[in-house]
């Protein structure tokens, strides 16, 4: 035990008591470096203070770099920013996309305003073309097929009728009277008036929704007058500005549509128009009619007003509307020219529109984000916790430590002062002991010599002869011990050429060797770096055993070799002597352990032991591979590098 300890310490496993510092224990370095520093410290004061130092920075070093930092709260941050950049971003552009999908469906509404007048524009026109066809005049029947052809309900939604309204000048008046009551005997004109202009409305179809309309003269009043007469000067076809149609018994917003039609055809002068201006095919409008079909409001997710001079035409803004947002997303004004007239139109958004351009992408992205952001947060917490955490583990496990590495120190001087103490005893012992057994051993020799050659007894020369035979083999026995307990004492590391050593070992066993008997083989052997007088002891040690326990009348073959294994040195001493039986093969290098009675082989059974001493006073290991009668082949390891 006490071996063990000493070859561990010595050879670097814990290297406590060497005064160098070792920065690893079995070369694991960083593991175990950190607790080696509790471990050191109790050799030598001024390294422990700077390790101490060393420590107490790398904690704080350590403890620092385990909080959260800047760069953690700068890597946050950006990533909010990042956050909010992309939520701007993807708001942006949601925004732009509603808003174009806006002014798309609103633009729509304008186009499908223009399209739907110029469709009645074009059935006016179809009328005074057909009245063209008709020589300049139609009567009431005649009238009646054209509108019939039509299909005004199914084609024309928006308009009330189809009408013409013949242009009656002051001389002409009981004519076209008369023409009118011969199917319409109560046919009249209303209402009076003076405004220098007849426009009666003649004949409008289908005339039993427009009956209050019938004989109505437009020339009454103003508005009706002024967009007749442009049509009449531009032979273009005009509207009037808002009425209230007389046949409309709602009484919602409307106005009339103008086309002019003329006596003769040649009517490119405004002269010649005037002259010749002989009426016109108009249309009441209902305009609320007008948005019906493809405007209806369900097909649509903008609310429409429409307004000539500041008076409305048409208006959906308002509660009772169904979508209708008080605060609209959006808001478009068009001002367009219609027919004389300029209009208007008002588009916004409803709430139809809100719904379904709805878009949680940007909202959706941000609160990821924001996610994201705090589960980064909550990582970098999470991390410094457990850096704490393991921090806080650490020192207690380094205290832990320092506290076995002090008690294991304890041991360690205990054990060594222990083996030193034994040690000297042995070597004390072995050496006080040489003296009385050299003189028990003269004297027993010289009393062996005065009884030679009397005549006592054979039994008691018998008996002296056995006496001074044990006291040799007792000095033999102390000598051995004492050479046991040297082994290691102050010993000193140089470089030892190892084929030398060999050659001088043989040298000194030049004696035992029967030179006829013996063929001795020595290959290349290094120079290593050892201690010279143990190892010469050792080769000393296993070339005798091999020419002790060589077969009797056969040849002694014995080679000394040495390989390199890289970290050590290998060397073999094997002979093909008696061999070893298998079971003992571990138990020879015990002290006094000997496998033959000295009868056979006389020995001390140090041998070995001192073998095994030398090998791991070098830092190796020493073993043996042998079969009975096959001979014995002894290795042994040697660091190249010895670590003190
Ligand atoms: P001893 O004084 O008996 O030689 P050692 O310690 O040297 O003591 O050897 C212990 C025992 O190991 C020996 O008694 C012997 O039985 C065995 N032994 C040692 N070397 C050899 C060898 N080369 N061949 C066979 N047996 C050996």
């Amino acid at each position: 035990m006490v071996q063990l300890f000493e070859t561990h310490f010595r050879h670097g496993y814990l290297k406590i008591n060497t005064g160098k510092k070792p920065y690893a224990i079995n070369n694991e370095p960083k593991a175990f470096a950190y607790n080696w520093l509790f471990l050191h410290p109790m050799s030598n004061t001024d390294t422990h203070e700077t390790d101490q130092v060393a420590i107490l920075t790398e904690q704080h070093a350590l403890q620092k770099a385990g909080g959260l930092h800047w760069f953690h709260w700068l890597v946050v941050s950006l990533s909010l920013l990042l956050t909010l950049g992309v939520w701007q971003y993807s708001r942006v552009q949601v925004q732009e996309k509603i808003e174009n999908r806006f002014s798309r469906e609103a633009d729509q509404v304008i186009t499908l305003i223009s399209e739907r007048l110029q469709k009645y524009e074009d059935a006016l026109w179809s009328g005074v073309a057909t009245i063209s066809s008709h020589n300049g005049d139609m009567n009431k029947q005649q009238w009646q097929v054209f509108a019939t052809e039509l299909h005004l309900p199914v084609k024309y939604k928006g308009i009330n009728g189809i009408g013409v309204i013949h242009n009656v000048p002051g001389e002409k008046l009981n004519t076209y009277l008369q023409q009118q009551r011969q199917m319409r005997p109560n046919y009249r004109i209303h209402p009076q008036h003076n405004n220098g202009y007849l426009l009666p409305i003649s004949y409008i179809e289908p005339e039993i929704d427009n009956l209050a309309a019938v004989g109505l003269d437009v020339a009454h009043e103003t508005n009706r007058l002024t967009a007749a007469l442009k049509a009449r000067d531009t032979g273009e076809a005009q509207i009037t500005g808002p009425i209230i149609l007389v046949q409309d018994a709602e009484k919602t917003p409307g106005f009339l549509f103008y086309a002019p039609f003329y006596d003769n055809l040649k009517t490119d002068s405004l002269e010649e128009r005037r002259n010749q201006f002989a009426g016109m095919v108009y249309a009441p409008f209902v305009v609320h009619k007008l948005m019906r079909g493809t405007l209806e409001k369900n097909r649509r997710q903008v609310g429409i007003s429409i307004s000539d001079n500041g008076e409305y035409l048409y208006d959906e803004n308002k509660k009772n509307e169904i979508d209708f947002d008080p605060n609209p997303q959006f808001k478009k004004t068009y001002a367009i020219d219609v027919y004389g007239r300029q209009w208007n139109i008002n588009v916004w958004s409803t709430n139809a529109f809100r719904k379904e351009t709805q878009n949680a992408q940007p909202m959706l992205i941000l609160i990821g984000g924001i996610l994201i952001d705090t589960m980064l947060l909550s990582l970098f917490l999470l991390l410094s916790r457990a850096n704490r955490r393991a921090l806080m583990f650490a020192e207690r496990m380094s205290e832990s430590y320092q506290h076995k590495a002090q008690e294991l120190q304890k041991s360690v001087s205990r054990l060594e002062t222990s083996n030193e103490e034994l040690a000297q005893f042995a070597f004390a012992a072995s050496h006080d002991l040489q003296e009385p057994l050299r003189t028990l051993s003269n004297f027993s020799e010289l009393l062996e010599e005065e009884l030679a050659g009397t005549e006592q007894s054979e039994r008691v020369l018998l008996s002296v002869k056995f006496i001074s035979e044990a006291a040799e083999r007792m000095r033999n026995l102390v000598f051995g011990l004492m050479s046991y307990s040297r082994i290691g004492r102050a010993p000193t590391l140089t470089q030892v050429n190892c084929n030398t050593l060999v050659t001088h070992v043989i040298a000194d066993l030049d004696a035992a060797i029967d030179a006829q008997l013996t063929n001795i083989s020595v290959g290349s052997l290094p120079t290593i770096s050892g201690y010279e007088t143990e190892l010469h002891m050792l080769f000393l040690n296993l070339i005798s055993n091999a020419l002790k326990f060589k077969k009797a009348d056969t040849q002694l073959q014995l080679n000394i070799a040495c390989v390199d294994k890289g970290k050590d040195w290998c060397f073999t001493v094997s002979d093909n002597g008696i061999g070893i039986e298998t079971e003992y093969l571990d138990q020879i290098f015990m002290i006094f352990k000997r496998l033959h009675s000295q009868d056979t082989y006389p020995g001390s059974g140090i041998g070995l032991a001192n073998c095994k001493k030398v090998v791991n006073l070098h830092g190796g290991k020493i073993w043996v591979d042998s079969s009975l009668n096959k001979g014995s082949t002894f290795c042994f390891t040697i660091p190249k590098v010895i670590i003190l």
